[in-house]
């Protein structure tokens, strides 16, 4: 029986994911992105324990690290105000920080390696094809020009605001709209050695959050700065960015930001939603990551859920494809089946989150001190999620 021609939409961390297991297992895969290139700024980068062994099992993960664009052992840390450390439940939480151009890169130049795998840059899709129920093609613009890309299924993997999403009228069972994040990137290229080696979470009341941690590969210092109302006024008011900004950081990094708060500084600002589909495929496609279930930047889950997502959809699709049946809705099924219950909990628990950031900054420390009587007498099982194996994983090697 004939392979069938997968087709996914989107270059971002799941597709490429995705996109790697098929293709080493021999499925052919069509991606299509809308930019130009895999390079972006402001994304997810911190990998947390429940996609380190994947990715390592894949081989990714110390390629990664051979090319500078991964440091592992990075600490996610928790202060209440600007000094006061607080522990969570789940005890310290150890990750590797990742560049994410670094890995889109590599998984692209993997899969290049196959006469199976096309990758098309500058290609958007803008709506799906119907025959009857099922999704047959896509219609596309390309240089300008529209046109229809054929294939057999269809994963969308574009990320929030997924147009095929609202193309096909899918119901949504959740959707939130928390405070927005400014995201501020510095050069830090002079002051290398000032660079943060921890990601630091703030919480200072009132909803104003801020965290810092340099980029993986490259000496920048990257600042998300969440709080009530317009942040993105705050990018064009320099001075009111200075003033909300800078009595927030530590000192050893306050002189240094502040003396690069101009119009070399980039910035973008993040309207952050928490939102899921109430089924996550239809006949002929299934939407995975951000497009099935946007996150929120809160506990910097985003990144890590749609890689599981992709890895879980990967073992599905190839035993499929193995015992030479159709990938189709109970295909689909099994996955969304396996994911629901995790991403449904990430979801609450950010809900949560943005909720207990809100109250006064007294009213979080006595939280904090409460929690940690109570973390002395009582340790909290927290169940981690359940392991996501790769089940039909081909290491990766450099050539
Ligand atoms: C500013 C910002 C900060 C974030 N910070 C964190 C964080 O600290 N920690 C964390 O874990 N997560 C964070 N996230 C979330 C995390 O980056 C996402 O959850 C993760 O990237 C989701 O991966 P994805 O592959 O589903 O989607 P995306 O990474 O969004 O990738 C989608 C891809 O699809 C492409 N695309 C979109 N529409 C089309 C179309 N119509 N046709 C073709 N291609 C299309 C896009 O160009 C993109 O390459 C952040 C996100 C943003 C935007």
């Amino acid at each position: 029986m004939s392979k069938p021609q997968i087709v996914i939409v989107g270059a971002g961390p799941a597709g490429m994911v995705l996109a790697y297991q098929l293709v080493t297992n021999g499925v052919p895969v069509r991606v299509l992105e809308q930019h130009p290139d895999l390079e972006r700024e402001f994304r997810g980068e911190l990998l947390g324990p429940s996609v380190l062994p994947a990715l390592d099992s894949l081989g990714i993960l110390p390629m990664l690290t051979e090319r500078g664009f991964a440091r592992p052992g990075v600490e996610r840390r928790m202060f209440v105000g600007a000094k006061r450390r607080v522990t969570l439940p789940g005890g310290a939480e150890l990750g590797a920080q990742i560049s994410q151009p670094g890995l889109l890169a590599l998984l692209h130049e993997l899969c290049s390696r196959h006469p199976h795998y096309q990758l098309d840059f500058k290609t958007t899709a803008l709506s799906a094809v119907r025959e009857g129920e099922r999704v047959t093609a896509l219609v596309v613009r390309r240089e300008g020009r529209e046109e229809r890309v054929e294939g057999d299924v269809f994963v969308v993997c574009n990320g929030r605001n997924s147009r095929l999403r609202k193309d096909l009228g899918l119901d949504v069972e959740l959707s939130e709209k928390p405070d927005s994040t400014l995201w501020l990137r510095f050069d830090f290229a002079d002051a290398p050695e000032a660079l943060p080696r921890t990601v630091d979470v703030h919480m200072f009341g009132k909803g104003v959050v801020v965290v810092h941690f340099a980029t993986a590969g490259k000496p920048r210092l990257q600042i998300a700065y969440s709080a009530p109302g317009d942040v993105g006024a705050l990018r064009k008011d320099l001075p009111a960015l200075r003033e909300r900004l800078l009595p927030t950081l530590p000192e050893g990094l306050r002189e240094l930001v502040a003396a690069r708060i101009d119009d070399r500084m980039e910035s973008q600002v993040l309207a952050v939603a928490i939102d899921r589909l109430k089924t996550w495929h239809v006949p002929g496609m299934l939407f995975l990551g951000d497009a099935a279930h946007t996150m929120s930047p809160a506990g910097g889950q985003g990144l890590n859920l749609a890689i599981r997502d992709s890895i879980v959809a990967a073992n599905h699709m190839i035993d499929a494809v193995r015992a030479g049946t159709p990938i189709d809705a109970p295909v689909f099924a099994r996955i969304e089946g396996e994911r629901r219950p995790e991403i449904e909990a990430a979801q609450a628990g950010q809900l949560r989150a943005h909720r207990m950031v809100h109250k006064p900054l007294f009213v979080e420390h006595m939280m904090f001190t409460m929690l940690g009587v109570v973390m002395r007498f009582k340790t909290f099982a927290i169940p981690p999620p359940p392991p996501v194996e790769p089940r039909h994983a081909v290491r990766a090697t450099p050539q």
